[in-house]
């Protein structure tokens, strides 16, 4: 109701035609390659069933990352990183929907928590919003679990050191996890694969024995 309150105030152009309605319009949105990657985010080596058998640090969890960062994806990601578009994320949420596989069973969808440093600046949380909307669309729960700890970047950390604080990104909230549910999670891309890592481990630590993460873009 408030989204097409403001679409109408503030129509969107489709990012690759230039028509106005939708950021994606209809039409573009069925060009867009949306295929799970068969390549690993840590090794670059080759999946078998969506998961590597190499990297021990993603032994048994599920990688579905479904396009690369370039075209249309590539505008709509500066839509919302530089523009502060909020409504991207229903094209995220969209995306999610018509490209992942249908998971059985209890699913829950995990947010992978936006540094609270861009969440300000951009006046939304992004990875919340199509988190929570793709949940609905599929009729999974939105389950919240991580929290990013306090960051702190230090200028001329060495590598070592930002390694650390990669591996020491998040915590979770609540307890013990259901072991017999699939937690997915989400975010909008992959670069190093280190945030992943991260929360794959700190779900794994609270219990979780069904762990995936859903990725719409990864670094090219
Ligand atoms: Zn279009
Ligand atoms: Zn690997």
């Amino acid at each position: 109701m408030l989204d097409s309150l403001i679409s109408w105030l503030a129509p969107h152009y489709c990012l690759s035609c230039g028509e106005i309605g939708a950021q994606i319009c209809d039409n573009c949105f069925f060009d867009i390659e949306l295929v799970p990657r068969e390549q690993c985010v840590l090794c670059g080596g080759l999946l078998v069933g969506l998961q590597c058998g190499v990297c021990e640090d993603l032994a048994d969890v599920t990688q579905i990352v479904l396009a690369e960062r370039r075209d249309v994806l590539e505008r709509l990601l500066n839509e919302y990183k530089f523009a502060y578009k909020r409504a991207a994320y229903r094209q995220v949420a969209r995306c999610f929907d018509a490209a992942a596989p249908l998971f059985p069973g209890a699913t829950h969808v995990v947010p992978l928590p936006t540094s609270s440093v861009h969440i300000r600046r951009r006046g939304f949380d992004h990875t919340r919003d199509f988190s929570k909307l793709f949940a609905k669309l599929r009729g999974y729960e939105y389950t919240p679990l991580l929290v990013r700890r306090h960051n702190k970047a230090q200028v001329g950390a060495t590598a070592a050191e930002r390694k650390t604080q990669a591996s020491n990104a998040f915590r979770t909230k609540g307890g013990l996890l259901d072991s017999e549910a699939l937690y997915v999670m989400c975010d909008d891309i992959v670069t190093t694969g280190a945030s992943i890592v991260a929360a794959v481990r700190c779900l794994q630590d609270m219990g979780a024995k069904h762990v995936a993460f859903l990725v719409l873009m990864r670094q090219v």
